[in-house]
């Protein structure tokens, strides 16, 4: 294969992908004005149905227009020879590998980030402003913007340093060690993401007591489930949009409550719920979701490692020196059909766990506070009531309201 042909196959895996992700927005589009199901006609009023329509064509107009925006950019940078220029640049302030991938990869990802902030900016201050939605204020989006940026540097250039200084001591094989590096991290970041990053953007308070924890802990000894830390975030700080998540394992577990998700639920909706993320602990889809990313990332960083320092790679966006960070830029577009396959996988085996986490919530507590839970939920977030079906088949990680709905009033 000639570098040339291998430029344009880039240039034509970033076409198909675009293509494919319009096509199924097209369709999930034209299926807006569908009729409501039976089972979801107390969801909205009419008049909050209208305003969820409006939400999601609005919504749908922006993605076309930024999803057009950046693939223009992308092309030209391709075309133009970006790399190349960004490459050179690099190099010219030093001549150690790692420092030239760290300023490469922080001159890509700043400048990107700083060509998409007026388009978040949009979207928060503008579209979701405009649906009620935002709470966010301009400094704390700005704030956001910059520790966001500050926790990338830090935790992502570390790793990039760590992973190109295993490729400089052990070549090929660095991905044995770059694994084991990606593992513990996930590992640390799974227990201590709710003490280390979360208090960074969000206060987190221990639930109060009151009717609501009484309740909660009545159902957690129900289902011989300890829980000690269920703490509420300030979620409102930013949206109305409600949530709960669940966090870590062993004795770091801990279930996170949206101050919003609070305020718009009676209690045994809420406590329905937490069943379901409880379901979600002992049907031990936490440990599977651990253990299936990272055998993936095994995978990846082996399959990296036999490319990454085929000299065809630079050559293919005209450089004439390989380097790992030019590889890994080259091998990011070449995997990404395979990403978009085992991202659909994942996302199957996920729409099953819903489920399950559901049947256990209704086994263990009640379908009915869950389905009210649910459609508020839905309902809060102006959600889509009507999606297509290749649309969920390829992008939903949960099973649609209308099929949970179904499945709990079984
Ligand atoms: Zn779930």
């Amino acid at each position: 294969m000639t570098p040339t042909t291998l430029f344009y196959i880039l240039i034509a895996i970033l076409l198909i992908n675009f293509i494919i992700d319009k096509i199924l927005d097209a369709l999930n589009t034209k299926h807006f004005d569908d009729a409501i199901p039976a089972e979801l006609q107390d969801v909205y009023e009419k008049e909050e149905y209208e305003k969820s329509q409006a939400y999601k064509k609005v919504n749908a107009q922006f993605s076309n227009i930024t999803g057009l925006f950046s693939l223009a950019l992308t092309l030209a940078f391709f075309f133009l020879d970006g790399f190349q220029f960004v490459d050179e640049l690099a190099k010219s302030y030093s001549s150690n590998a790692i420092v030239i991938a760290l300023i490469f990869f922080g001159i890509i990802i700043i400048g990107s980030d700083i060509i998409n902030t007026p388009f978040s900016y949009y979207k928060t201050f503008v579209i979701e402003e405009k649906f009620g939605f935002n709470k966010t204020t301009k400094k704390t989006f700005i704030v956001d913007k910059i520790k966001g940026l500050l926790m990338t540097t830090l935790l992502g250039g570390g790793i990039l340093a760590l992973i190109i200084w295993f490729y400089q001591f052990a070549g090929t094989h660095f991905w044995v060690y770059a694994w084991i590096l990606v593992a513990v991290f996930s590992l640390l970041m799974n227990l201590f993401y709710a003490k280390l990053i979360v208090p960074l953007f969000n206060k987190q308070t221990p639930l109060e007591d009151g009717e609501l924890k009484r309740a909660i802990e009545k159902y957690a000894t129900k289902v011989g489930f300890t829980l000690k830390n269920v703490f509420v975030i300030d979620g409102s700080k930013r949206s109305t949009k409600a949530n709960a998540y669940f966090s870590g394992f062993g004795s770091q577990k801990r279930i996170t409550l949206y101050d919003t998700l609070i305020n718009d639920l009676e209690i045994d909706e809420i406590v329905a719920v937490l069943a379901h993320e409880v379901g979600h602990y002992k049907r031990k889809h936490i440990i599977f979701n651990l253990v299936a990313s990272t055998l993936l990332t095994g995978f990846t960083l082996w399959l990296l490692s036999v490319f990454v320092s085929l000299p065809i790679f630079s050559e293919a966006l005209h450089i004439s020196i390989p380097s790992f960070h030019i590889g890994l830029i080259v091998f990011g577009i070449l995997y990404s059909p395979i990403s978009e396959i085992t991202g659909l996988l994942m996302n199957i085996i996920s729409r099953k766990f819903e489920y399950q986490a559901d049947n256990y919530a209704k086994e263990t507590f009640a379908a009915k506070p869950l389905i009210t839970s649910l459609k508020k939920l839905s309902k809060n977030s102006l959600s889509n009531l009507t999606p297509h079906k290749a649309y969920v088949f390829m992008h939903y990680s949960h099973p649609t309201l209308l099929k949970r709905v179904q499945n709990l009033n079984k």
